[in-house]
């Protein structure tokens, strides 16, 4: 069914006020650097809420989890600034271990909803098939529950005034229904990648980026952009009882 008459699906690109919720540095430049650069270009006031400090994310052991996250926190902030500067909060959660703090994970994400008011929000989907990471899928469950929550005046009272629920648009989704151009903003898309020196030595760095290049370049073939990325985009209602959301 086409639900595109009833239920539209919003314009990102229209985004005024929006939070992008990542669980660790970095995915969101992975997912969605080169649209939250142009947004921050056309004025779209940007939030980072980042659920850990990325404490986990060495093979090799050699740092402290504390030395690793006060590392990670100046190169997000760094990529964040690429991108063209915002707002960047750290709920400082312990990396991979997402599910085991859900409940005060979903608070924080209606409170800081509700602080920040935005119009959009970002997270990764926790609907890819085959995605294996756990903080990932528990973010994108609890931002997709906090979206729909916000509103509500008798529930979580205790987590601020309740506000209008944001449009969500998620990155990294099997199902994309909205693709931005992001030609002119790649470049700094991947200088921002870069800026997570920890995380893209080589070779998985370079391989990172020519994966991205080749997505991004393949993403956007159809649309007949150089490069774009993809984006689930979806409203409240669409987020509940709604059997037909996955082919909108
Ligand atoms: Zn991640």
């Amino acid at each position: 069914m086409d639900l595109s008459a009833i239920l539209p699906i919003p314009d990102l690109m229209a985004a005024k006020n929006l939070i992008v919720f990542s669980p660790h540095p970095d995915d969101n430049e992975v997912g969605a650097g080169g649209t939250i650069a142009k947004l921050i270009d056309q004025g779209c006031q940007v939030t980072y809420v980042i659920a850990t400090s990325g404490q986990a994310g060495s093979e090799d052991g050699q740092m402290s989890p504390d030395e690793l996250a006060a590392i990670r926190k100046k190169e997000q902030q760094a990529a964040l600034e690429i991108l063209g500067g915002g707002r960047l909060i750290f709920l400082d959660y312990p990396d991979t271990q997402l599910k085991k703090y859900e409940e005060a994970l979903g608070q924080d994400i209606i409170r800081v909803i509700r602080d920040i008011r935005p119009d959009f929000v970002m997270a990764p989907d926790p609907w890819l098939p085959y995605e294996a990471h756990p903080d990932h899928r528990t973010l994108g469950h609890q931002v997709s529950t906090g979206v729909i929550m916000a509103p509500f005046a008798l529930a979580q009272p205790d987590l601020g005034t309740p506000v209008p629920s944001p449009a969500i648009a998620y990155y990294g989704s099997a199902w994309p229904n909205t693709v931005i151009d992001v030609t002119e903003t790649f470049d700094r898309k991947i200088q921002a990648l870069s800026a997570h020196q920890s995380q893209f030595s080589p070779p998985l760095g370079p391989q990172l980026m020519m994966y991205l290049t080749l997505m991004a370049q393949e993403t956007g073939r159809p649309k007949g952009v150089e490069r774009a990325e993809p984006f689930k985009v979806l409203t409240p209602h669409h987020l509940h009882f709604n059997a037909f959301t996955w082919q909108s």
